[in-house]
């Protein structure tokens, strides 16, 4: 797709006493940057120049770089200026490149013209986002590696072995007096096999990929005065939730995120789990659903359980309103230094149950460590690429359109049903690598990227 406007956006976040940079690209790149230098500039070279305004009235030196079509970050004719970084000697520039005939560019608009123009696909523009955005250096790294073309590449391999089971039975659907043989061919059973195998490990990398981009979300609930708050404050380490003896007091739902070596943690303390009395609680019930339904994990913290027997957990109001998965809760046994009990992890019936004090911190180490490892920190990153939610998304799709596929053959011999399929499946596939993309879907993707990327 050609742009016959030229965009312009300050690059770097300006620093007091840093580089900055500007970035122009399009139609008129060159000519604008002709005009800045005096001169055409030779590719890739780096001119030392003095950039001036209409009036000639000097707005900075620096150095003008450009990189012609196709050979460039956009597959467009690119300039970058490197000036001082101040944001008033930027925003001059910028303004002088403006009226040289460059438009403000809008958030992200340089990567999504490099994907237009072919340069890079939707998973690698988004990994150029995620690196930007990481959290942690195991989180840059698998960005790097999705932005190379590790994940696409992936993905890639899995449509090219899906478009072959595709054209094999779209043979047989041709040759109807072969097709019970061809379709009964066990090659093509363990083409599914195969399929079905590598999707499903993609589909774990991507969403160990999503976990290390997205970092962990924990929402943390209990009866009032549990001591919801105050594990959120022994873990913060800060004052942002209200303590109190007189229960019902976080009324409204409170975030803090967390930086666990560099995975991010989010808290949620969700309004006590009282009886909806008035609107307020009620909203707050609410919120707790959904809140526990986006989190990864949900931290019940309970008092009263401690000299209960574990199994009449399942009798408590509090787990009827809001059941537990074993794989995503973990139990807190708060307020120990009471008991007189000492610190420690027991899992029962596939539970982790912990028992510490929030407030004396004995048992907040394992409960850290325990969070640590949900969040992936003693996981192999070795290889690991950065994934969005849509990917994985996707990916199921691929999943189930592929085991579709499989029993449409294997059941009832239909190979038409299995065609179609396999068409799901790699319309799926091309949604990640945004082979198959609606203007909508790259509106929400370039949106959220920053301005001069
Ligand atoms: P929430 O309603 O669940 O948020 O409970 P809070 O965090 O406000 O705590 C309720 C009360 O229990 C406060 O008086 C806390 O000081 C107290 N508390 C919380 N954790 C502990 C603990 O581990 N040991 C003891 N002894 N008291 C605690």
């Amino acid at each position: 797709m050609k742009h016959s406007d030229t965009i312009v956006a300050i690059a770097t976040a300006a620093g007091i006493g840093g580089i900055g940079v500007l970035r122009i690209s399009g139609a008129s790149a060159l000519d604008i940057a002709n005009q800045l230098l005096g001169r055409m500039p030779k590719p890739r070279h780096a001119h030392y120049a003095t950039f001036r305004d209409h009036d000639g009235v000097t707005i900075d030196h620096g150095l003008l770089l450009s990189f012609p079509a196709p050979h460039s970050y956009t597959g467009e004719d690119v300039v970058e200026l490197q000036i001082h970084g101040s944001p008033i000697v930027l925003r001059q520039l910028q303004a002088r490149v403006v009226e040289l005939g460059a438009r403000l560019a809008r958030a992200g608009e340089f990567s999504e013209r490099a994907f237009l123009n072919g340069k890079l696909d939707l998973a690698q523009a988004e990994a150029v986002a995620d690196l930007i955005s990481s959290g942690s250096v195991a989180a840059a790294n698998a960005a790097m590696r999705s932005l190379d073309g590790e994940f696409s590449r992936r993905v890639q391999a899995l449509l090219t072995a899906v478009i072959r089971q595709r054209v094999w039975i779209e043979a047989a659907i041709d040759f109807p007096e072969e097709e019970i043989d061809f379709l009964a061919d066990t090659r093509l059973q363990q083409g599914f096999a195969a399929l079905n195998a590598q999707t499903d490990e993609l589909l774990e990398s991507a969403r160990r990929g999503l976990r290390l981009n997205n970092g962990l979300h924990a929402v943390i609930i209990g009866r009032p005065n549990a001591g919801k708050s105050s594990l959120l404050n022994a873990l913060v380490a800060t004052d942002r939730a209200i303590v109190t003896d007189q229960p019902g007091t976080t009324r409204d739902v409170l975030r803090e995120t967390i930086d666990l070596d560099g995975i991010g943690l989010t808290l949620v303390d969700t309004a006590g789990l009282r009886e909806a009395a008035d609107r307020v609680e009620e909203e707050g019930i609410r919120r707790t659903h959904d809140e526990m339904t986006r989190a990864d994990l949900t931290l019940l913290v309970t008092e009263s359980l401690v000299t209960e027997s574990p199994h009449r957990l399942s009798d408590d109001d509090l787990l009827l309103r809001y059941p537990l998965q074993p794989n995503s809760s973990l139990i807190i046994h708060n307020k120990i230094d009471r008991q007189g009990t000492a610190p420690h992890r027991e899992i029962i019936n596939g539970t982790t149950h912990l028992w510490l004090s929030a407030k004396t911190g004995e048992g907040l180490d394992q409960l850290i460590e325990e969070l640590q490892r949900r969040a992936g920190k003693f996981d192999d990153h070795e290889g690991a690429f950065t994934a969005r939610a849509r990917h994985v998304i996707a990916l199921e799709r691929a999943r189930d359109h592929l085991r579709a596929a499989a029993a449409a053959l294997e059941i009832s011999k239909a190979g038409e049903l299995a065609a179609e399929e396999l068409r799901q499946v790699q319309h799926a596939f091309g949604e990640i690598t945004g082979e198959f993309h609606s203007d909508d879907l790259l509106g929400e993707i370039f949106d959220s990227f920053c301005i001069g990327k």
